[in-house]
Order: structure tokens, then C-alpha cells, then sequence
């Protein structure tokens, strides 16, 4: 079955670089398993987006960037500015080259990084050793700017700065665009994790629209559809857009069927509460209500731009954060998110990262595993007899090689 998107939202631009069929479900066999015994039974499953595109170190940002790409090419981008540019730079022809930051082991520069490549562009990635607490917590700080994503970025041929913590760049990398345009470059500024972008919440709008399809094709019991969706709230876009991607859906959904004849299975679904998106931190850095009123502005953003109306259709009741895993520091592998991610690699043989999703993991089984998945699908008024769970797997194992110490 094929994704099929309303006439506004299907007219936006999109550049693939994701395969040409939906990133795989699977189940978790083993984790469903050992959920067993409580009633509802719970079903789980593992949406992988670490196998949703053949370049390089496959995760979350390929989707975004999808939306990007057309904006790149353009012969006048109108999104290329830094987001603290007051005034918009004047844009004189399409990008040169592609430039972006992120923590030392970000995965998003690495995409942006591989991206580049394929699209014959150059690539300059900051990497910021005051991001998180990854740099400073390393047991071997050399390894750490050396291995994992920073060799991947360096393998694809990007010029790689890395910035010591309290670089005036961290905070502004303006001068970098203005001294790339000195060189006669033209550089386009993709904010980190591609969020701040104004079409950064399209994608994974479009991997809402996805997942509704294959919860079709998956047969799904209880009430046809994951009830609860576990996904990682980094820079706040993949939850903004699935939150905006799945009221569209739904939106969709109840207009076709006020007016066709219903099935019993739309009745089913009618009556079912709406799915629960969980953006779990990684990051305690910020508090909840900050990533709260950023994915709340990332949703309304995808949604103004699909059709949906950004204030009646979307509020803040949509938005569910949890911040009870972020541990001890972004970018450090707790005790506890490394037991999620040790648990995952031997129940299921499925490898998951040390910043995002061993964290998600970790809280998806502490959701799983204290019954609150359960007290809260009642609580919501869902009383089928199976609750059916999906953990989205954004990608990021690139990075495990500069956490060999502590896996
Ligand atoms: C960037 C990233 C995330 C977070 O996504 P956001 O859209 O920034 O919230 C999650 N997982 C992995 C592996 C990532 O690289």
C-alpha cells in the first residue's frame, strides 16, 4: 500500500532519499513476550528508521531533510539564513555548500555530511565539545573526537571544525557563512537537527502518514493501531511533525467516514481514543515546558503547511513529553540507559544507540514494565483486550564507537 497524502500536503516538494517503500515494523518478539501475563496483553513492535535510506548512517534527519533538499536546489533558497539572521541575507543562486552543527557525536551532521556528497555539494560541520556532557564526561576524550560519527563525517569528505566549549560559534556560526561567502561559496544554514528549519516538521508529518498505512497492512489487534508511540525529543521535530502527521490522519480519516459508508474497523478505530506520542528527552539540559512549547511550534508549523489549522487543530494537549530519562547528562550513557540498550541487543539482537534510543528504550520498558502503559490506555478510555506499542528506532549506532568504553 502506498502512502497516499491529501492534495496540499502531497504538492510540497520532496526530494527521496529514503527507499522507495516504508522503513520497516517488526516485532519485538521477546519484549511482548515478557509483557505477558498482564491483561490487556501488550504488543510491541520497532519501527526502523536506522533502515529507511542506503546512505550513510541511516536515521531521523534523512526523512527531515527530504523537505529540504528542493530548497537547496533552488536557484533562490529562501531558507539558507541562519536562524539569528535579523535581516534575510539576500540569496545570490543555489547552495555551494551545506553547513550545520551538532554535538561531537552528532548524527545529524553526519546525514547532512552524506547528503551533501549525493547531491555534489560541500559540507562544513561544527561539532561542539560544550554540547551535552559527552566530550567531558569521555574516558578517552581523544578516541571520543576521533572514532564514531566524527570518522564518519571526515570519511565523507566534510570539513569538520570542532569548537571548544564557549566558542562564540556554538552560540552564532554566522561568521562561518560570511567567510565561506568571502571564499565565493554560497553556504545554506541547516539549524541542528534540522528543527528550527521551517520545513523541518514535514517528514515526519509524511512518517505519520506512513505508519497509519502499515498499521493496515500489520493486521493489528486491539484496536488496530499503535496506541502508543515511543520516539526520542532531541531538537523537538520528529515529534512535532508525527503529532501534526498523525491529527491530519485522523482529521482525514473522520471526514471520510462522516461521509462514506463505515466499516465495522473505522467504527472500531472511531471509537478508540487517540494515539499517544511520547517524545522521550534524552537531555537535561533544558526543562520539559522548553521542549514542550518548541514541538507544540514545530507541530502547528507542519501542520499550517498540510492543511490543517495550526491553532484549533493543534494544542498543547497534543504534546506528551516525558522527562523522567535523561539521565545524568545529553550525550552521557546512564547506568539505566545502558542496561535498556544491553536488554534490546540481547533479547532482541537489535543494536540501539548511547544518546537517543537506549534512553526511549529505557522508557518505553519503564512504561512497559510498571504497568503505566496499561493505567494509561484505561485512564484514556481504551479498553480493548491488547495495547499495541511501537518504539521508533531513529538511528545513531554510528556514535557507539566513541562510547566503546562504556558499552
Ligand atoms: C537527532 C536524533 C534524534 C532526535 O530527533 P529530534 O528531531 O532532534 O528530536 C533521535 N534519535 C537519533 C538517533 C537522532 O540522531
Amino acid at each position: 500500500m502506498a502512502v497516499v497524502l491529501p492534495e496540499v500536503f502531497a504538492q510540497i516538494p520532496r526530494y527521496p532519499l529514503l527507499y522507495n517503500h516504508s522503513s520497516p515494523i517488526h516485532s519485538l518478539p521477546r519484549t511482548s513476550q515478557r509483557a505477558t501475563g498482564t491483561s490487556p496483553r501488550l504488543a510491541l513492535f520497532a519501527k526502523r528508521e536506522d533502515q529507511s535510506s542506503p546512505l550513510a548512517c541511516a536515521g531521523n534527519k534523512y526523512r527531515k531533510l527530504e523537505y529540504i533538499i528542493p530548497d537547496i536546489l533552488s536557484a533562490s533558497p529562501q531558507h539558507h539564513d541562519h536562524e539569528h539572521a535579523e535581516t534575510p541575507t539576500p540569496s545570490p543562486g543555489a547552495a555551494t555548500t551545506l553547513v550545520t552543527e551538532g554535538a561531537v557525536q552528532s548524527n545529524h551532521t553526519v546525514q547532512v555530511s552524506a547528503l551533501a556528497r549525493q547531491l555534489g555539494l560541500n559540507a562544513l560541520v561544527l561539532l561542539q565539545k560544550g554540547t551535552g556532557a559527552g566530550f567531558r564526561t569521555a574516558r578517552d576524550p581523544d578516541a571520543f573526537l576521533r572514532s564514531g560519527n566524527v570518522q564518519m563525517n571526515r570519511m565523507l569528505g566534510a570539513e569538520v571544525r570542532i569548537l571548544d566549549e564557549g566558542d562564540p560559534l556554538s552560540r552564532d556560526a554566522r561568521p562561518v557563512l560570511e567567510e565561506l561567502r568571502a571564499r565565493g561559496q554560497r553556504p545554506y544554514w541547516i539549524p541542528g537537527g534540522a528543527s528550527m528549519h521551517a520545513l523541518g516538521g514535514l517528514g515526519y508529518a509524511r512518517a505519520a502518514m506512513e505508519i497509519a498505512v502499515q498499521e493496515k497492512e500489520l493486521r493489528l489487534g486491539g484496536s488496530g493501531r499503535f496506541d502508543y508511540v515511543f520516539v526520542a525529543c532531541g531538537s523537538g521535530s520528529t515529534v512535532g511533525g508525527l503529532v501534526a502527521g498523525f491529527k491530519l490522519y485522523e482529521k482525514m480519516r473522520t471526514s471520510s467516514s462522516s461521509t462514506a459508508s463505515s466499516s465495522s474497523t473505522t467504527a472500531a478505530a472511531t471509537a478508540a481514543p487517540p494515539r499517544q506520542i511520547i517524545g522521550v528527552l534524552n537531555s537535561p539540559t533544558n526543562p520539559k515546558p522548553y521542549h514542550e512549547t518548541r514541538v507544540l511550534t514545530f507541530a502547528r508549523r507542519a501542520g499550517a503547511l498540510i492543511g490543517l489549522d495550526p491553532e484549533t487543530d493543534l494544542g498543547a494537549e497534543d504534546v506528551r513529553l516525558d522527562d523522567r530519562f535523561v539521565g545524568t547528562g545529553y550525550g552521557v550513557l546512564d547506568v539505566e540507559a545502558r542496561e535498556a540498550l544491553e536488554t534490546m541487543a540481547r533479547t532482541e539482537g537489535m543494536i540501539l544507540d548511547p544518546v537517543y534510543t537506549a534512553k526511549v528504550a529505557r522508557g518505553m520498558l519503564h512504561w512497559v514494565q510498571q504497568g503505566e502503559v496499561v493505567a494509561d490506555a484505561r485512564r484514556n478510555g481504551n479498553h480493548s483486550d491488547e495495547v499495541n506499542v511501537l518504539f521508533i528506532h531513529t538511528g545513531g549506532q554510528a556514535a557507539l564507537g566513541a562510547y566503546a568504553d562504556v558499552v
